[in-house]
């Protein structure tokens, strides 16, 4: 008999919830269900804070076997290629004899926005 280990995933989860003093940094841990309470409050500081209240929590659970899926490439893929053309026109720059990390900032937003290397330059050049 093959397979005779069966798999099974969850069917729910319980998540607690970090919310933190505004005063002092101190972090306070409440539970789902505190959270979801309308004018619960979290005292600190001698201070009382009430919570915004959450209606739904969703969770994404995401399986080992479901690694490397394309979803998840892609995803990593944008985030390099959002950096990309910026860290692209500031290495050209810095070869035409500009300071680069004058630009860097700029460059790396701009690249973020979904700018192309020549036009980034052109910004960073004209930004001067
Ligand atoms: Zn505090």
């Amino acid at each position: 008999m093959k397979n005779s280990t069966q798999k099974i995933k969850p069917v729910g989860y319980n998540v607690d919830l970090k919310y933190q003093c505004p005063h002092c940094g101190s972090d306070h841990w409440i539970t789902q269900q505190e959270a979801k309470t309308t004018g619960f409050r979290i005292v600190c500081c001698n201070k009382q804070m009430v919570i915004e209240p959450v209606h739904k929590f969703t969770l994404d659970v995401v399986f080992k076997s479901q690694l490397n899926t394309p979803t998840q490439t892609v995803v990593q893929a944008q985030v390099t290629d959002s950096l990309k053309n910026g860290r692209e026109a500031l290495n050209k720059l810095i070869k035409l004899g500009f300071e680069g990390v004058k630009y860097q900032t700029l460059a790396l937003t701009l690249s973020q926005q979904g700018d192309d290397v020549e036009t980034i330059m052109r910004k960073c050049i004209a930004h001067e």
